[in-house]
């Protein structure tokens, strides 16, 4: 692991997520912090990277999208884990803040400030296709994806994977889950997480348009 400079402008602040499987008899979220998606520079080399930041440093610093922002963090321990480029932040900064008004707009993406994470965890999410994630969905605050563990064997091995998800209404036009997870289990195959199931689950507290 080596700790980077990186500075750019912020495109995108989505939750930092986990997701635990087994089967398709569990599908457990956790809400860590966010990952900070930005154009720019990172160790020297322009891209378009992600860092992870914590709860409490985007509570204190505030970035927004288009902020010009810059920090230092550390290359991934766990790279088949972990989704953002960079983490463990430090010297966060706002160099060129975004000061105009908070714009929610009327149509989706949501681009507003993210929530805290106990709102993530409330609002629960479902399934989203990666092709809207990565698309017309890249910028909006109720996008993410999530860090995958699969108990493949259990108690002996595990496999990894990333996983978008939406944590939105359920009436946003742009959603599409596209195909159902295949979750592996050793000796059983793939089985899918079919649509319906989980999803309705994790979203029973909130009506149509919440
Ligand atoms: S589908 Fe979800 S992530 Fe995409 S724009 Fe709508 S609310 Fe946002």
């Amino acid at each position: 692991m080596v700790k980077i400079s990186w500075q750019g402008t912020v495109i995108s602040i989505q939750p930092r997520t986990t997701v635990w499987r087994y089967k398709v008899d569990n599908r457990t979220h956790g809400h860590v912090g966010y990952n900070i998606f930005l154009d720019g520079e990172a160790d020297g080399v322009k891209k378009r990277f992600a860092v992870a930041i914590s709860e409490k440093q985007q509570q204190t610093v505030g970035f927004r999208i288009s902020d010009e922002a810059k920090g230092t963090a550390w290359t991934k321990k766990y790279p088949q884990w972990e989704f953002a480029d960079f983490y463990r932040a430090g010297g966060l900064k706002r160099v060129l803040p975004n000061d105009e008004p908070a714009d929610e707009g009327a149509a989706p993406p949501w681009l507003g400030a993210p929530p805290d994470m106990e709102t993530y965890d409330w609002r629960g999410c479902r399934v989203l296709s990666k092709s809207c994630w990565s698309g017309k969905c890249f910028k909006c605050k109720w996008a993410a994806m999530a860090n995958v563990t699969i108990e493949y064997d259990w108690g002996k091995s595990q496999k990894f994977r990333f996983e978008s998800f939406c944590y939105g209404p359920k009436s946003c036009k742009l959603y599409k889950m596209g195909k159902s997870p295949m979750v592996p289990y050793k000796g059983y195959g793939s089985i899918p997480d079919e649509h319906g199931g989980f999803d309705d689950l994790c979203t029973e507290r909130r009506g149509w348009d919440d």
